[in-house]
């Protein structure tokens, strides 16, 4: 293909499923070729509708069900001239002669269409656990316009005044923060120990919080089990439904929400002979291609390398489900574009905070053997003395040897959403943590800092690559044999008294160079302070003293977020100042 596609040859191009891959790979192919033919088939009664944007209609915040829908079918033919049939199911795909079987789900015909190219852009499904009570009434699952429209006449009719979201990922939250909004009384369950399983526990315990202070209630570590109609707990009050999980006493819940994860729907390529990957999702080379000559697959049903530990995963993210469209036609018209692998960039607003991650997290890093560090950060979004200044809470992993950027989560009410596009740019890049104490970022107080957190993160990961500060996080602290070592806390006065690590000395840093001779000096010596900054410093001042000292990486705002106590506890919300060096 040239790059002005003169040459593109016309195809009859069929895509099965307009949304968000397919209507991406719709647009890109028709402005390569004129002449072609596109025929989209859709299931549903809708294309190119928001899906990402339909918690927020059920919230009220999107206040008209026509804003969820992108562009109409109408649109569509006079803009692009794309045939589309929506109410149309794909019912079977015949790779040797090149023909798909449709039904039309209004009359129950089914006739057949051949094509050149076959687009599979057709997504993924609710994840329904086979237990007690699935099908009962008032449970449901959000992919697509007719579950809103389910879920709205639900609400309408049954007036629900408790809602149990069962499944603590982005769509679960997301609508945890929106039934709050309406006034419902909100119970969220998970099986794991946190929300939100792409970051890693300490930095999900700021979401609990978050969720909490916004009356939430959390039930974590509790698999759902199955649900149980009123008579059956018997309950006077009449309720859709009581929830079973794990131990906990049964929740009653008048509606519920199932956000338990997607599987990609490969029903239709598993039947026409497709390769499906072991992760269950359609498998395709690096053009995007299927296994089957002429059929390509994009979005929630394929499998994508992750390029950080080079394995094949399942990452259902709207960005990518749309360049991946864009590439196939390109692809279909003679392109040799190569998919590079997913990310997993992702991000979401958790009332007043905003909690996005890249990459790996410590779990995955592990499970792929990559040896890694990690820094922490607790810095403010922009100068903290411009006022409005929010604490950022950051962690940054990075390769061991190399100092290859691997993965990042950043939480916090302001400034958390560029700070990850910086780093998911940089990890893309191939770019390491030396190079982000380097990065040349927009300042002025309003917006940032001269050395913007990103900034920090690099030299915080940088000192740990130079051997200038040997680390111990969070999780090493129960295991120090006390006996051996010795916790020194160089926060004020003030800070201590407000919580500190037991067993730890206190001994402010302005009066450490005076007080050297409490420290003890056959043990290794663990520093700590609020973020992990000052507390670099004794340990720079200690090392070079003579002593064999480490620091414990994000301080005591990073270890307290762990500790049991910690939902009585108030970490402090206030920025924690660096003076990064
Ligand atoms: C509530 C919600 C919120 C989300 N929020 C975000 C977000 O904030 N950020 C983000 O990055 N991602 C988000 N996502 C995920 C994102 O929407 C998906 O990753 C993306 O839409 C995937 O695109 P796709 O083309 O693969 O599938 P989809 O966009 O899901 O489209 C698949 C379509 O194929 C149709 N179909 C399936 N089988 C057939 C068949 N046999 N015949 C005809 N049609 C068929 C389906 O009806 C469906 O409409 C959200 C998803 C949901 C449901």
């Amino acid at each position: 293909m040239k790059a002005n596609g003169s040459d593109a040859k016309a195809k009859k191009i069929v895509i099965v499923g307009g949304v968000a891959g397919g209507m991406s790979a719709a647009a890109r192919a028709r402005r390569i070729s004129e002449e072609s033919q596109i025929i989209i088939f859709e299931r549903s009664g809708y294309v190119s509708y928001a899906n990402c944007g339909l918690p927020y209609y059920l919230g009220g915040e999107i206040e008209s069900q026509d804003d969820l829908i992108v562009v109409t079918p109408e649109a569509l033919k006079n803009k692009l001239n794309l045939d589309i049939r929506t109410s149309s199911e794909v019912v079977k795909i015949d790779p040797v002669s090149k023909v798909v079987s449709v039904k039309e789900l209004s009359t129950n015909k089914i006739y057949n269409e051949s094509y050149d190219e076959l687009i599979l852009s057709v997504g993924a499904a609710a994840i329904r656990p086979r237990v007690p009570g699935i099908d009962l009434p008032g449970l449901f699952s959000l992919r697509n316009i007719e579950d809103v429209e389910t879920i709205q006449s639900w609400v309408d009719s049954q007036h629900p005044r408790t809602v149990v979201i069962a499944g603590g990922g982005f769509i679960g939250l997301e609508m945890a923060e929106q039934f709050v909004r309406r006034g419902l009384d909100v119970t969220l369950v998970d099986g794991k120990d946190q929300v939100l399983a792409p970051i890693d526990p300490e930095m999900a315990q700021f979401v609990h919080k978050e969720l909490r202070m916004h009356g939430v209630k959390l039930v974590l570590g509790q698999s759902i089990k199955g649900f149980l109609p009123p008579e059956g707990a018997g309950d006077e009050i009449p309720k859709s439904c009581w929830v079973l999980a794990g131990d906990h006493p049964p929740i009653s819940a008048d509606l519920v929400i199932l956000g338990l994860g997607v599987r990609p729907e490969v029903a239709l390529a598993r039947e026409a002979g497709l390769t499906i990957g072991e992760r269950g999702g359609i498998r395709v080379n690096e053009y995007l291609e299927t296994s089957a000559a002429h059929i390509w697959a994009v979005g929630d049903t394929i499998e994508v390398r992750n390029p950080i530990n080079d394995t094949w995963t399942l990452i259902a993210l709207g960005g990518p489900a749309n360049r991946q469209g864009r590439i196939v036609a390109d692809n279909i018209f003679g392109a040799k574009k190569t998919y590079g692998g997913t990310l997993g960039t992702a991000i979401l607003r958790v009332f007043d905070l905003t909690v996005a991650c890249v990459g790996l997290n410590e779990g995955l890093l592990q499970a792929s053997k990559i040896p890694y560090e990690t820094v922490y950060l607790h810095p403010s979004h922009h100068a903290s003395y411009y006022p409005g200044a929010a604490r950022l809470d950051m962690k940054v992993l990075f390769h061991k040897e190399s100092g290859v950027l691997l993965g990042a989560q950043v939480v916090g009410k302001e400034g958390a959403d560029k700070r990850i596009d910086v780093l998911a740019t940089a990890i893309k890049a191939g770019m390491t943590i030396r190079d982000l104490s380097e990065l040349e970022l927009a300042y002025a107080p309003p917006f940032g800092s001269a050395k913007d957190p990103i900034n920090l993160a690099g030299m915080a990961g940088t000192n740990v690559l130079d051997g200038l500060v040997e680390q111990v996080q969070w999780h090493q602290i129960p295991a120090l044999d006390s006996d051996k070592t010795c916790l020194v806390d160089v926060r004020t006065k003030g800070e201590r008294d407000r919580g500190f690590i037991p067993g730890s000395v206190h001994i402010p840093l302005p009066e450490l160079r005076q007080r050297l001779s409490e420290i003890p000096k056959g043990k290794d010596i663990v520093t700590y302070c609020q973020s992990g900054q000052r507390s670099y410093n004794a340990s720079r001042l200690l090392r070079q003293s003579g002593f064999s000292v480490r620091n414990l990486s994000g301080g005591y705002l990073t270890w307290s977020t762990m500790q049991p106590a910690n939902e009585r506890m108030e970490v402090t919300p206030q920025p924690v100042q660096v003076l990064a060096k």
